[in-house]
């Protein structure tokens, strides 16, 4: 006898998300959540998330973001709650880059609506920006920002009015499988499911040791600036960004606040970290040194010491794409985590995907690039 036709381990991002689309399929599912729902203390913390379409990193990702898209409208629909706002985004670099020709590919293969715009164009549509010589920027008419805390909260809302059930402040211990199911331990108590979603990011390691050899675990601090002219920096006026300077990688979003922005550098292997227990969320002055330089060198309208700080954390996977779906040595149990620092955006999608794959062994597009299979032997 089950508990559930499904367990769902971590109620972060991706576990809210697929939580949320198993419930609406009528599934009956339980959820463990070491914290509070939309809790601060892993990868979804700190107010905003950049959502683009015109994508670097593979053009397999664009279907799953067309997606993503419109189940973020969804949810917003569904719960009446202000999640996605639309702003535009900025991709600025040297026209050569990689990263800028990943995406104008992406955005000629899929005609996505854009513009690019010469040095002399981006410099007079958006002075916010001091441009290097050799810079060009594309603007992504399909990009805007994300809340991840309040979109957490809304998946499993939604989730709990559908049926599901959720145990917050109850971290799963350990997880035992066999032919007949999956077991669950927490909080001193053992759960039986027919299947088992781990979305457990960090943390993905602990109760399935072999992938700390697949998943890296990083630090990755957000900063926010005041503005010398906030007009200069609303959500209209000042569309979400990402740009390479001084070989670092760096992003914004406009003031939500109505009085800070937020501006900060993407992560490097220097941000390993062992445990995801011990996230140090201090954050020491060195940290901020060549945030501070960048904002001073190409943001001048803002005020270049930073009045927020705060940590979170991220698993990467050795090749930077996540790791979704069933474990080859065990088809009861699915994973969706590693994400590298770019997941939030494709989240509802994700939890689609995951949906589909434990409830009818599908997915409506491929997803190769994600499969476990690229890692764990097959046996
Ligand atoms: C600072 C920062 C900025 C980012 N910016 C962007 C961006 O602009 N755009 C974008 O698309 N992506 C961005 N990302 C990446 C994105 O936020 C992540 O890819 C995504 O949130 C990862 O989701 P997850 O479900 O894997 O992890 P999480 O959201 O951390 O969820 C894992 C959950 O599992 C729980 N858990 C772990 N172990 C257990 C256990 N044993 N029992 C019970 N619960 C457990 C944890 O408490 C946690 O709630 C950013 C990430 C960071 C850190």
């Amino acid at each position: 006898m089950f508990d559930a036709d499904i367990g769902i381990i971590g109620i972060g991002t991706m576990g809210s998300m697929a939580m949320w689309q198993l419930a609406k399929s009528g599934a009956s599912i339980i959820g463990f959540e070491q914290f509070g729902t939309g809790h601060d203390r892993s990868a979804a913390g700190g107010e905003t998330r950049i959502f683009r379409t015109a994508y670097p990193s593979g053009l397999e990702y664009i279907p799953l973001l067309k997606e993503a898209k419109n189940l973020w409208l969804q949810l917003e629909f569904e719960t009446g709650n202000d999640l996605y706002t639309q702003t535009d985004g900025l991709a600025i670099g040297d026209q050569n880059s990689i990263s800028l020709t990943n995406m104008i590919e992406s955005i000629h293969t899929f005609q996505l609506d854009h513009e690019i715009l010469s040095f002399d164009d981006a410099k007079k549509r958006f002075p916010q920006h001091k441009l290097l010589p050799n810079q060009i920027a594309i603007l992504d008419k399909h990009a805007g920002f994300l809340r991840p805390q309040y979109a957490i909260v809304s998946a499993v809302q939604r989730a709990e009015e559908l049926g599901a059930m959720v145990y917050r402040q109850t971290r799963v211990e350990e997880i035992n499988s066999d032919k007949n199911g999956v077991c669950v331990k927490a909080n001193g108590r053992e759960y039986k499911f027919g299947q088992v979603l781990i979305t457990t990011g960090p943390w993905a390691s602990t109760l399935l040791p072999y992938f700390n050899k697949l998943i890296e675990v990083r630090r990755l601090i957000n900063t926010w600036f005041v503005p010398k002219d906030l007009q200069l920096f609303s959500p209209d006026t000042f569309p979400v960004f990402q740009r390479e300077g001084n070989h670092v990688y760096y992003y914004g979003i406009p003031s939500v606040d109505g009085a800070t922005v937020k501006i900060s550098r993407s992560t490097t292997t220097n941000d390993r970290m062992i445990d995801p227990d011990s996230l140090n969320r201090t954050i020491e002055l060195e940290e901020l040194a060549s945030i501070k330089q960048l904002v001073q060198d190409h943001l001048p309208d803002l005020y270049p010491d930073p009045v927020r700080v705060s940590a979170y954390m991220e698993g990467y996977t050795p090749d930077h794409h996540a790791i979704v779906g069933r474990l080859p040595d065990d088809s009861n149990i699915m994973v969706a985590c590693g994400f590298s620092g770019h997941g939030f955006k494709m989240a509802p999608a994700i939890g689609k995907l995951a949906a589909d794959i434990l409830l009818k062994n599908a997915s409506t597009y491929s997803i190769d690039h994600l499969s476990p299979n690229r890692f764990i032997a097959v046996n």
